[in-house]
């Protein structure tokens, strides 16, 4: 098995660099430039080792052959699927590829972008025994580099290449999955703080949600940065700069007060029916905190937020606490 691991890894470094070639050769002429059209400079293309899967089904695969790996052990990559009646097939065909590094820059998977709108937009290499998605960061060999002392947490590849072109080397993002406990603890290993760049969409507002809890389990201390008026990372750094999204990660909002704000949207906030049903939700969220201290510091900042006294708010929130038992 540690044999078969350290195949698989020279299989992924040989496609890696396979790909990176054909970028650069005429027949991936287009792919480099729907990558300069992105705004990828060459030397972010180099960095990130990004290439480009051929147009013929089984290319790589007659490549790896030729380098002496089994069909087994290309198979076990990940790289090809065998099938009786239709032969062997590579996985990737004319995509962008984006090889995955694990935190010592091994590559241990792949994701793949069409170039139109075909779908699926993205295809990723399945889970091997060399990649393990809920425990791999994309970005994460390059981001544990960076002084900060905190990362940017983001959705996708081209949100982390983006702000890693832009000078913000801390960024990471998980792999098109949520974020796992594996994730946050990953994380713990090199920053106490987070702040999380997701989607501006609903499916990104949830995600955000979910994760502040789940970085905070293990200590992580968790900020959301919103992307609006822009879609995400990329797109705003594209089109309001790195200086605009410096603004942003200074205006980041506490995880719990962006979660108060999301609840809002459920309530009549112009009308003090509405108001207090609202309070007491907060409330029935501020008995969630465990830790006194804790606890009565967010009271306060609630208090201050929405103009109600500290004491009526600790009062409401022990009540609150009574009732959900
Ligand atoms: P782009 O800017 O290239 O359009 P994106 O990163 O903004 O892509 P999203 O749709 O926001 O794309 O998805 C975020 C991430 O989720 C992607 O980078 C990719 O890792 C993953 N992902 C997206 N679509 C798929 C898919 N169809 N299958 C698997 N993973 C996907
Ligand atoms: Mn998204
Ligand atoms: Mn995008
Ligand atoms: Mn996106």
């Amino acid at each position: 098995r540690a044999d078969t691991k350290a195949i698989l890894l020279e299989i992924n470094k040989a496609a890696a660099q396979y790909f990176y070639v054909q970028l650069l050769r005429p027949q991936g002429g287009h792919a480099l430039t729907y990558l300069k059209d992105r705004k990828l400079s060459d030397d972010t293309i180099k960095a990130f080792g990004l290439g480009y899967s051929n147009k013929y089904s089984d290319d790589l695969y007659k490549y790896l052959k030729s380098k002496g790996y089994k069909d087994d052990m290309i198979s076990q990559a990940g790289l090809i699927s065998i099938d009786e009646k239709y032969g062997v097939h590579d996985k990737f065909w004319n995509r962008v590829m984006f090889p995955i590094m694990d935190v010592n820059s091994r590559v241990i998977g792949f994701g793949g972008r069409v170039m139109g709108d075909a779908k699926p937009k993205y295809l990723n290499s399945p889970e091997t025994i060399i990649f393990d998605k809920s425990r791999n960061l994309y970005g994460l060999n390059r981001a544990r580099k960076s002084r900060k002392p905190y990362f940017l947490l983001c959705e996708g590849y081209m949100d982390v290449i983006s702000l890693h072109q832009a000078g913000f080397t801390n960024a990471v993002a998980s792999l098109g999955t949520a974020l796992t406990p594996g994730h946050a603890a990953l994380i713990k290993r090199y920053v106490n703080e987070v702040y999380l760049t997701y989607d501006s969409d609903e499916a990104g507002t949830k995600a955000a949600l979910r994760a502040g809890p789940i970085l905070r389990e293990v200590g992580i201390t968790a900020k959301i940065i919103r992307m609006e008026p822009y879609k995400d990372p990329d797109e705003f750094i594209k089109n309001l700069g790195a200086e605009a999204f410096e603004e942003r990660i200074q205006k980041a909002r506490n995880g719990f007060m962006f979660s108060l704000e999301i609840l809002e949207r459920d309530y009549d906030m112009t009308s003090p029916e509405g108001r207090t049903d609202f309070m007491k939700e907060a409330a029935r969220k501020l008995t969630e905190f465990d830790e006194e201290i804790e606890r009565n510091n967010y009271i306060d900042a609630v208090a201050g937020a929405y103009h109600v006294g500290s004491e009526d708010l600790k009062k409401l929130v022990g009540r609150m606490a009574v009732q959900t038992g």
